[in-house]
């Protein structure tokens, strides 16, 4: 067997229920953008079926759900990202978050018949998306008088919710405070998965948790188990050859590994067209055949050196773990310089991602 990703749908199913226990009072809206982080988005909403609703990130990734005959409640995290894709959102019946004035001005030309519920996004600080606070009532108030304006909710994103120390968070929520003083009495969604975890304050009446549904920390330190979170993808290969490697002796392109003594090399199906970080750092941490073992040399594009040093019994054929359980992808991003949302999402197309049943 080749590079594949295990999904483990149970998993998946209990880190919902995980977040649940974590935020009693909220709904969650699971994030399922960029295919559900790797994972495989429409297998990923059916497991998720007792979410309360589901978020992406591009009216593609929408339309699959709709296609597959998902029918819960999906919303479009960044709104439209052009005025001609209002009439589909509309087909599609999707919320849309509004987070500047060209896409209410794209609402006010709106087919006749559409029908939306609107999430406004105001900007309390991050500076990516969303209008100003201080204005956050003039476009509620145009929103309103809109004929495809459904029901009406306010939402933010906060940049450093991951920080439980960070002076931003305190700042960003009394922005939030002011806007939503401003426009009344409705539903608020402020956090993320680093937010549902770290400011309990802020929890309102819906959550968006995305990383942490895939079992992974989103903070910079620890793991998914720290919060009681289930690895849910494992990344596996298999050696495919094996062999010993005279001291001297280099592995890989440019020769940067040096075998300082005589030592047993494996060589395992999976580079970096796997979507295996070509950056991980000398000695990264591999499970063969379950034991922990260094990554040698630099990763290629098919093929990953590993020194068979912990695992003197593993021969060709052995299962290769690059993330999964015993080995957090937390602890995998860090030695990549990375976080385990690009190690998900970065799995490529030509891994098959086989799901375990619920
Ligand atoms: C991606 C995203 C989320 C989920 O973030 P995680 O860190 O994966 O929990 C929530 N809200 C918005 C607006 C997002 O773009």
């Amino acid at each position: 067997m080749t590079a594949r990703a295990v999904i483990d749908a149970p998993a998946l199913a209990a880190n919902l229920a995980t977040l649940r226990r974590a935020a009693p009072r909220s709904r969650v809206m699971a994030v399922i953008k960029a295919d559900a982080y790797g994972h495989g988005a429409v297998r990923a909403a059916r497991t998720l079926s007792a979410a309360d609703g589901f978020a992406v990130a591009r009216l593609s990734e929408a339309r699959v759900l709709r296609e597959a005959g998902i029918d819960t409640r999906v919303l479009l995290l960044s709104g439209v990202h052009a005025a001609h894709e209002v009439a589909e959102a509309a087909a599609l019946r999707l919320d849309l978050c509004v987070q500047h004035d060209w896409q209410l001005t794209a609402l006010q030309h709106a087919p006749d018949g559409a029908f939306f519920d609107i999430w406004l996004k105001v900007d309390t600080g991050m500076h990516r998306l969303g209008i100003e606070p201080q204005f956050a009532r003039a476009a509620w108030d145009r929103l309103r008088t809109l004929p495809c304006c459904g029901e009406l909710r306010l939402m933010t994103h906060l940049a450093s919710a991951d920080d439980a120390t960070s002076p931003h968070t305190h700042e960003q929520l009394e922005r939030f405070c002011l806007a939503s003083a401003a426009v009344g009495e409705c539903e608020h969604s402020l956090v993320n998965s680093a937010g549902l975890l770290a400011c309990p304050q802020a929890h309102a009446q819906w959550v968006r948790p995305g990383i942490a549904l895939y079992g992974a920390s989103p903070m910079a330190h620890g793991s998914g188990a720290d919060f009681g979170l289930q690895p849910v993808m494992s990344l596996h290969s298999t050696l495919i050859a094996d062999k010993t490697v005279p001291a001297g002796g280099r592995v890989g392109y440019g020769g940067h590994w040096v075998a300082g003594k005589a030592t047993r090399i494996g060589i395992a199906a999976i580079g970096y067209a796997d979507g295996y970080p070509r950056h991980v750092a000398p000695g990264a941490p591999v499970l063969v055949a379950g034991q922990r073992c260094e990554v040698v040399g630099r990763v290629s594009m098919d093929l990953t050196a590993i020194a068979l040093t912990h695992a003197p019994s593993a021969k060709v054929g052995a299962t290769v773990t690059l993330w999964g359980p015993g080995l957090p992808p937390d602890e995998v991003a860090r030695a990549a310089g990375t976080i385990p949302y690009t190690l998900f999402t970065g799995v490529t197309a030509r891994v098959p991602r086989e799901w375990t049943d619920v």
